[in-house]
């Protein structure tokens, strides 16, 4: 045993996985491993516990381990099992099936014939840990959905080693953080070949003569590819193999460089596969926020360098194809880089022919003249951008209304998709089950489901979540240094029967861990409440720089580790997707409490939702749009007080109302069955109401119908005959930008109103317009009409086009009608805008001149 415990300090220099050769008859077992479907089809997973059960426990439901460690004389014993291999058979061919039936998207007409999706991070599966958060969660749920869907997405991403971070805490509650070293050949991958057998690899140029080369690692999600890039390869420098070490790690120069390989060498990656494998070239680059904008500037090299195209023409082209996605209204959230850095990056003798290094400054440029935005620079080069709420859209239009001067923010061209999620991945079995597996009739019989049944599946549910919070806390606090003697209380952490609240997400400040704690004399009151208790579940992660998150989680633990309270409050380390999928099943309220509006969307109670869960909630994102008064509650936010204590104590005060008064009652409020009958009437109105709404396959509709095909039709006709539309296009802004000087309103006229104006009467304008050298068809002239304050304010703004009635020597004359709708102050203004088939709407270009 002496020579086991020196091995045991001894650390590998590599690692690796064995993987089993399969006999004959279980050879489709492989393809069910790697195909990443098992992660939402629970028949896969029971094939796979069939294989052995408590080795299936063993590995902690991780497919590749089980094969890797599952016995040789199991594995024969299972090829000659006839149960087994008809099982085996009939999950095979229902993934054959699910991978080549037409589905949603081949029925449409129109649509891009493929779409390249970028994102720094996917969630897909715990076992694939790739993610940190919402973000990431958020694009495995994409991809999730477009494969049910049908719809061609090739996801790009990079493969971390280290992942992100998986947390423990210390004794005294302190966020430890741990990269453990992931083996590639370990996890659910192939990597890709040539025909020959090498690796695929790609590269990207780095200044001073550096190259970073990377390998390509295929995850396949259901009908979906995604690339992972992998810097890890031999032929590149020590310090270039680590740029993909870990998510979101390192300084500024070690980010930008993990963003020029997924933007540089995303496309790059993109070309490799297709040209590889034959599949379709995406029409569509849809950029997952600001981080892999970089994309867009290596499109615009191929076409300088390929189609001989301008940097203005090859910049119309990439941008008709750009769907930009927005994520975050918090400025610390949004990706910025000094802009020494990329001019060190793009520029001397780094830089591409025909991409000059400051028309790439210029597309990042924002206020400071220090700083290069990706946020900008997304915006710059798509077409199309959205937010993924209505409210964050409003709030993104205010904010990134720079970019649009003259503009009101309502004009400003970025429109919102509201996220989803994908429910086959984080609605539990019993509820599918009980739901039925029919698409449409499922919200509707939730109706007629009988309050017990649902009840007593709410209570199982909530049972496996206690089971699993034992387990956990036993194992958090064996790690914390106590003894198998002193964790006896362990066995009474919780109760099967008691009102149980979630709180689980990222530690950012704004999300607000702590507010629960602000009165903690009233909390302790709730939690240990003889005839009302509530329990809570925590978890969550902070960044690792976060000084601030650690501290908030630490406050946490400590208040948790109370003698008086541990057996109805707990902090869980290490969320991950294998955890939440417990706490959304299995908490009745999910609660959620941001500084509104700096939650864009918020996912996490949607998935609580889905499941019967009541949210609690802040109106922001999501729940600022779906909340309808009867399926959750909504704490009222203080959004309008500038102290920030004070904020915090008056929503603190207003959620331990909600709980005591409201949520409490309801739940205790029991029939003579035992049935919280109206309790179960809001499950069933929450289930109802938010089902249809929630749901990743609606945001993906979403998508293709309001950004992916128009945008594949952009782009397809700004590369018709050899992207004559897109030379026009940069033609057009070209004489536009030159001409725009001249532009203005000389003269308005109206009449029509006599003396005393009559609602509903409507009134007539005339404007002669200066047009300088720009023709009217190049122009649409507006008239703007609306409440006005005393400052003179427009509010309300309607605007009509005017229709061009008259050529005078100096002017253009365009004539339109105003409605008289509303009573009181009324104001109107004329405005001129540029107007091309091309553009996506007039406020593109981002110029205007309105009468004076
Ligand atoms: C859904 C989810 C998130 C995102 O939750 P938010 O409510 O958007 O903060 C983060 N992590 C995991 C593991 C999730 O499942």
């Amino acid at each position: 045993m002496a020579a086991l415990g020196i091995f045991a300090q001894v650390k590998a220099l590599r690692r690796f996985t064995v993987r089993a050769a399969l006999p004959a008859p279980l050879a489709p077992l492989s393809e069910l491993v790697m195909n990443l479907r098992w992660a939402w089809h629970t028949e896969t997973t029971d094939l796979f516990a069939a294989v052995d059960p408590q080795l299936w426990q063993t590995v902690a439901g991780d497919p590749v381990r089980l094969l890797g460690e599952v016995s040789a004389e199991r594995l024969d014993a299972l090829a000659r099992d006839g149960a087994f291999i008809a099982q085996l058979n009939a999950v095979h061919a229902d993934l054959q099936g699910y991978l080549s039936e037409p589905r949603w998207y081949q029925s449409m007409a129109g649509v891009p014939g493929s779409i390249a999706y970028f994102s720094p991070e996917f969630g897909i599966t715990e076992v694939l840990p790739q993610y940190s958060g919402g973000l990431g969660i958020l694009a495995g749920d994409h991809l999730k959905a477009a494969s049910d869907l049908g719809v061609p997405i090739l996801g790009v991403g990079l493969l971390y080693h280290a992942g992100y971070f998986t947390q423990s805490l210390s004794p005294d509650g302190w966020q430890e953080e741990h990269y453990p070293s992931l083996d590639p050949n370990g996890l659910p991958l192939a990597l890709l070949r040539n025909p020959d057998g090498t690796p695929l690899e790609i590269s990207v140029g780095l200044p001073d003569g550096q190259t970073l080369g990377a390998q390509i690692w295929q995850a396949q999600v259901g009908r979906v590819p995604l690339l992972l890039m992998d810097a890890d390869i031999e032929s590149n420098d020590p310090s270039i193999r680590a740029i993909t070490d870990r998510l979101y790690g390192g300084g500024a120069e070690h980010r930008l460089r993990q963003e020029l390989l997924l933007g540089i060498g995303g496309v790059r990656a993109v070309r490799a596969y297709c040209h590889l494998t034959g599949a379709v070239e995406p029409e569509v680059y849809h950029t997952n926020e600001g981080h892999a904008g970089f994309q867009g500037l290596e499109r615009i090299r191929e076409l300088v360098a390929g189609a001989g195209l301008s940097f203005d023409d090859a910049l119309q082209a990439v941008r008709a194809g750009t769907v930009f996605t927005t994520h975050t209204p918090v400025p610390a959230g949004i990706d910025r880089f000094p802009r020494t850095l990329i001019e060190h990056t793009f520029g001397g003798d780094n830089a591409s022919p025909g991409v000059p290094v400051d028309r790439i400054l210029a597309l990042g440029a924002e206020d400071d003249p220090g700083v290069f935005n990706m946020a900008h620079m997304g915006l710059r080069l798509g077409q199309r951008a959205n937010g993924v709420s209505k409210l964050h859209g409003h709030v993104s239009r205010e904010m990134f209304s720079a970019l649009w001067p003259g503009f009101g923010s309502v004009d400003v061209p970025i429109s919102s998709v509201t996220n989803g999620v994908h429910a086959p991945s984080w609605v539990a079995r019993e509820i599918t089950e009980l739901l039925g597996v029919g698409p449409q009739s499922t919200w509707e019989i939730v109706g007629e489901l009988p309050a017990d049944r649902l009840w007593a599946i709410r209570r199982e549910l909530r049972g496996r979540l206690v089971d699993e919070v034992r387990r956990r806390v036993h194992h958090s606090m064996v790690h914390r240094g106590h003894t198998e003697a002193e964790l006896g209380w362990v066995q009474n952490v919780f109760d099967p029967d008691v009102l149980t609240i979630g709180f689980a997400r990222r530690v950012p400040s704004y999300k607000r861990l702590t507010m629960m704690l602000r009165d903690p004399a009233r909390l302790r009151a709730m939690l240990t409440d003889p005839e009302r208790p509530i329990q809570i579940v925590i978890a969550g992660k902070s960044h690792p720089a976060d000084e601030g998150g650690k501290h908030l989680i630490q406050q946490m633990v400590q208040f948790a580790d109370d003698p008086a309270v541990r057996n109805r409050i707990v902090f869980l380390p290490d969320y991950d997707i294998g955890m939440a999928q417990f706490l959304y099943a299995g908490c009745d309220v999910w609660l959620n409490n941001p500084l509104r509006p700096l939650e864009a969307c918020g996912t996490s109670g949607m998935k609580s939702a889905l499941n019967g869960g009541l949210n609690l909630s802040i109106r922001d994102g999501w729940w600022d749009e779906m909340y309808d008064g009867g399926n959750g509650w909504a704490i009222p936010t203080a959004d309008g007080i500038a102290d920030p204590d004070r904020r915090d104590d008056l929503e603190a005060a207003a959620f331990y109302d909600l709980v005591e008064q409201h949520v409490r009652a309801r739940f205790y409020d029991r029939g003579a069955d035992g049935v919280p009958k109206s309790w179960i009437d809001m499950v069933r109105h929450t289930l109802k109401s938010l089902g249809p709404l929630v749901q990743a396959t609606r945001m993906v509709r979403d998508y293709v119908e309001e950004l992916y095909t128009p945008a594949g039709a952009a782009a397809g006709r700004l590369a018709a005959s050899s992207y004559e539309g897109a030379r026009e296009l940069a033609g057009w802004y070209g004489r536009i930008r030159a001409g725009w000087d001249s532009v203005r309103v000389a003269h308005v006229d109206a009449s029509g109103t006599g003396d005393t104006p009559q609602l509903g009467a409507s009134m007539h304008l005339r404007a002669e317009v200066v047009l300088g050298p720009l023709s009217p068809s190049d122009v649409t002239v507006q008239a703007c009409y609306g409440r006005v304050d005393a400052t003179e304010e427009l509010h309300d703004v309607t605007c009509v086009e005017m229709s061009h009635t008259g050529d005078g020597d100096e002017f253009t004359i365009f004539d339109g009608d105003v409605p008289l709708q509303r009573a009181g102050a009324f104001g109107y203004t004329v405005r001129v805008l540029p107007r091309h088939e091309l553009l996506s709407s007039s406020a593109e270009p981002g110029l205007v001149v309105l009468a004076s």
